[in-house]
């Protein structure tokens, strides 16, 4: 079997190792024989997305971000909506998916449009959210439904109701501090503020999304289980770490 992935602007949006989400989805694909191919795009680039079954958009400083941003809406905006409706499977990370949803304003200078596939908008905050954040989400199985990540973003996103939040925040800061909503959901485009980068972290998750991008092409489809016993440890203990420090500045606060 076969996929196929769009990334984007992976010279100017990789913040924190995003570019670690691309080689786990590769990875993942290559240990069940699935041929996972790469195509990376950047400014000015066209894009047909009909044979795509995947798509990724990385984190970016507001500099990053206003450059592409513009050349999101002029060159990439209709095709990108157009195939999301079609259920293309895409995940964007903090800078990434403030840009999928209305707007962005960044601490400095004006406001940035999104391409609006989230009905969200990320309003500009006072500091920054910065540190480790636990995420539940209510998809993926057992232990692997608390998504580990790291955050920093002066952004606040407060979504709509064209729009699900990825899951709720256990810990940590999320879309804005306050609705204890983390990330969006709209068909298979998945957007969140985990950083980390998250689908090593999280190899669930990456499961699932090539399993959504396999049966959107192929039809009903099982992955054949891989030997993660130690990212399952890591997980275990990070989550425990996580959840102490928690409580430390608890005690300290
Ligand atoms: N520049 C954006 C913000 O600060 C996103 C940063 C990021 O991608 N980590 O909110």
């Amino acid at each position: 079997m076969r996929l196929k992935l769009a990334y984007f602007y992976p010279t100017r949006m990789n913040l924190y190792g995003d570019q670690g989400n691309i080689q786990i989805l590769f990875l993942r694909c290559r240990w069940r024989g699935i041929d996972l191919s790469v195509t990376e795009f950047e400014i000015g680039d066209q894009i047909n997305l009909t044979e795509y079954d995947l798509a990724f958009l990385g984190g970016g400083q507001d500099r990053e971000q206003s450059q592409i941003g513009r050349d999101l809406l002029r060159t990439k905006a209709a095709e990108l909506r157009s195939a999301v409706n079609d259920g293309l499977v895409m995940l964007a990370v903090c800078g990434g998916f403030q840009l999928l949803g209305e707007y962005y304003q960044p601490v400095e200078g004006q406001t940035l449009e999104g391409i609006s596939i989230f009905d969200a908008r990320t309003e500009r905050g006072v500091g920054r959210a910065i540190g480790n954040i636990l995420t539940h989400v209510g998809f993926l199985p057992g232990e692997s439904q608390v998504l580990i990540g790291f955050e920093n973003h002066s952004g606040r996103t407060y979504l709509g109701p064209g729009c699900r939040p990825l899951g709720k925040v256990l810990k940590g800061f999320g879309n804005n501090g306050e609705d204890r909503l983390e990330g969006a959901r709209y068909r298979n485009c998945f957007g969140t503020y985990l950083h980390g980068p998250l689908l090593p972290k999280n190899p669930a998750f990456a499961d699932y999304l090539i399993r959504l991008a396999l049966e959107r092409r192929y039809g009903k489809t099982e992955l054949a289980p891989l030997d993660d016993l130690i990212e399952t440890e890591t997980r275990r203990r990070l989550i425990k770490r996580i959840k102490k420090s928690l409580l430390l500045k608890r005690r300290v606060g």
